[in-house]
């Protein structure tokens, strides 16, 4: 049983990259290769959830969540210290993208968002893939 549970987090684990590889993909093709937070090329372009997907996983794949982002100018410090002010810096910038009631907007969102079960990854990754070609 104990083996079962590993081999399905794995899994979970591997659709995971692919589906964030290919959103990543998505993304920059729609909005180009740079930080949206500072309009320009950042080192380390990221994604960048504006709600953490720890804490709401639903909008792991919802593009409204997602910010292109460099790690070092600013996805890093809204992780790491909030009171620094790259981390200020760029919630005011996803308020001036999205307005200021981003939050309550993407959490409308999320309730309408299925739970991430392997059978739901898997349709998106199927749905990700025919979008990408
Ligand atoms: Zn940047």
């Amino acid at each position: 049983m104990k083996k079962f549970k590993i081999f399905k987090s794995t899994m979970r684990g591997k659709i995971f990259k692919k589906l964030d590889s290919l959103m990543f993909q998505s993304l920059t093709k729609e909005r180009g290769h740079i930080c949206e937070i500072h309009k320009r090329k950042c080192p380390q372009i990221g994604q960048m959830h504006i709600l953490s997907k720890r804490a709401h996983p639903r909008l792991r794949y919802c593009r409204e969540n997602i910010l292109l982002a460099g790690w070092f100018c600013s996805h890093y410090w809204t992780h790491q210290d909030t009171t620094d002010e790259r981390a200020i810096y760029a919630f005011e910038r996803i308020k001036q993208l999205l307005g200021d009631n981003y939050r309550e907007r993407l959490l409308i969102i999320e309730m309408g968002q299925p739970k991430q079960t392997i059978t739901y990854l898997k349709g998106l990754l199927i749905a990700f893939r025919k979008e990408s070609t």
